[in-house]
């Protein structure tokens, strides 16, 4: 581009040369015209040669010479009006002043094309470097987006946080007017919104009971790939947008590898909305969405290790310790009581002795099934360590835990478990200690006390039983 800018430079430099000459040769030329004529005549002379000059400059019209024919016969008129001197002097005068216009008029409309031409090509250059601007602009609102949307994957922790910042980002450079963030349930394929813009609580709302967002209706989640439809009132869509008849949307399905983890859906008012660069920018950011999900997995799922315990499945020591914190900041800020359940196996080693730890293992995995069989949907059962288990019952009375506690203990003996081999069926016991807050204890330290000290004069008491820390103060 700038090498023919240069070029028309050349030719607009090459024709002011040819034309400054020319006008140069024209004024001595001039000055041959008006040799020897009276001063009327060579001020006609002279004003007929303004005037084309200027009009064989400004104008690139064959009119010009029409004009020059027309000055030169008033010339000649004038001329022979004024008996200015011989009919071949007269017709010598307006020869010399028609070769002058011939030459003005060749070379003015010389430079005055150039100058034309360069003036249309700095107009084309112009609106050519306004459309690259502006591409580079658009470019660059879909590169600060895309940042936008990595940098609030890297600085925040929680999806639904990453979400709401990535879809103002997403709106602000596609002009969306509604937007939505499913995540996919894996095992029923249900989808449900994480963030959205545009759709009112109500509609919200709506659509969740309507079941709208199962990836089963979802063309983009069937496809794993992107499903762009340019006018919703025409061409193919899923049923989800069924009764959406204006404008146009495209929607992304969140995908790593195999895993379809979520979809991304944009809409706007008018139809062809989305270009095939705006879809490459909702691609890559589909992409860090299913990073962003891929990583909350993980981090859930180590979570969950943490906290678990891998031979029984129960919570571990390390959740018990939190939530039996937790229980007591709530239960002291609502005044509220509960319970807490210590149990034993009775004569573990003994059995682990008898019949292997592989029996053993077997046994911790039945009594802790049994254990969360027999508890209510409020408690929750721990693996204390090594063969005891704990309980915390929230909102829950002594008396009301005790009965709790009975019945898990009864499920345990009647738990049969099969050793390894299959042929011969175990049986085991639990002796349980209850205490409840705040009867028994201010802190967590002192209710787990007073249940061990209940669990130990189970144990004193003959075992397979149940007994309160209040029971064992009264003797
Ligand atoms: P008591 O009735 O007084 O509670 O007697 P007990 O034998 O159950 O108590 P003790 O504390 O003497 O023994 C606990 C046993 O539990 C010792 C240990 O071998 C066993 N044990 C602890 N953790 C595991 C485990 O993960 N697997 C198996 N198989 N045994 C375990
Ligand atoms: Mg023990
Ligand atoms: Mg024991």
């Amino acid at each position: 581009m700038l090498k023919t800018q240069i070029m028309k430079m050349s030719e607009l430099k090459r024709a002011t040369y040819a034309t400054s000459f020319a006008v140069g040769v024209a004024l001595v030329w001039l000055y041959v015209c008006i040799f020897r004529v009276s001063n009327a005549t060579t001020l006609v002379v002279l004003i007929s040669a303004a005037i084309l000059t200027v009009f064989s400059i400004i104008s690139t019209s064959k009119l010009r010479y029409a004009l020059l024919l027309f000055l030169a016969a008033a010339l000649l008129v004038f001329m022979f009006i004024r008996q200015e001197g011989s009919t071949i002097f007269i017709f010598s005068v307006a020869a010399r002043f028609a070769v002058y216009g011939l030459l003005i008029a060749f070379f003015g409309t010389l430079l005055s094309q150039a100058t034309q031409r360069m003036y249309l090509d700095m107009q084309r250059i112009a609106s050519e470097r306004e459309e690259a601007l502006s591409m580079s602009r658009q470019w660059l609102a879909r590169l600060n987006a895309l940042l936008g949307v990595i940098s609030a994957i890297n600085t925040k922790n929680h999806l639904r946080e990453i979400f709401t910042e990535s879809l103002v980002e997403a709106r602000k450079v596609f002009n969306a007017d509604s937007g939505l963030i499913y995540s996919v349930n894996r095992e029923t394929g249900k989808m449900t919104v994480v963030s959205s813009f545009g759709y009112s609580p109500e509609v919200l709302k709506k659509m969740e009971e309507k079941g709208i967002g199962n990836t089963a209706y979802c063309l983009a989640c069937q496809r794993m790939g992107t499903v762009a439809v340019d006018n919703l009132a025409t061409d193919e869509k899923c049923r989800n947008l069924s009764k959406v008849n204006t404008g146009s949307c495209i929607c992304l399905p969140i995908v790593s590898g195999d895993n379809l983890w979520g979809a991304l859906h944009l809409r706007r008012r008018f139809t062809d909305a989305f270009t095939p660069e705006g879809i490459q920018l909702a691609q890559a950011m589909t992409y860090q969405f299913a990073l962003a999900m891929q990583r909350a997995s993980l981090f859930d799922q180590i979570n969950l290790l943490a906290i678990s315990d891998p031979l029984t499945g129960l919570f571990n020591y390390r959740k018990l310790s939190r939530d039996l914190e937790r229980e007591f900041v709530r239960s002291r800020r609502y005044q509220h009581r509960f319970s807490f359940v210590m149990a034993d196996i009775d004569h573990f080693k003994k059995f682990n002795d008898t019949h292997g730890h592989q029996a053993g293992d077997a046994v911790l995995r039945g009594v802790a099934q049994a254990m969360e069989k027999g508890r209510r949907e409020v408690d929750r059962v721990y693996r204390y360590g090594g063969e005891e288990f704990s309980v915390i019952l929230p909102e829950t009375s002594l008396s009301e835990a005790r009965n709790v506690a009975e019945k898990i203990r009864k499920s345990v003996e009647s738990l049969v478990v099969k050793a390894e081999n299959g042929d011969v069926s175990l049986k085991v016991s639990i002796s349980m200690g209850v205490a409840s807050f705040p009867l028994d204890g201010d802190s967590p330290e002192k209710l787990i006390g007073a249940a061990d000290e209940a669990l130990y004069a189970a144990k004193e008491a003959g075992r397979n039983r149940t007994i309160t820390h209040a029971e064992t103060k009264n003797g």
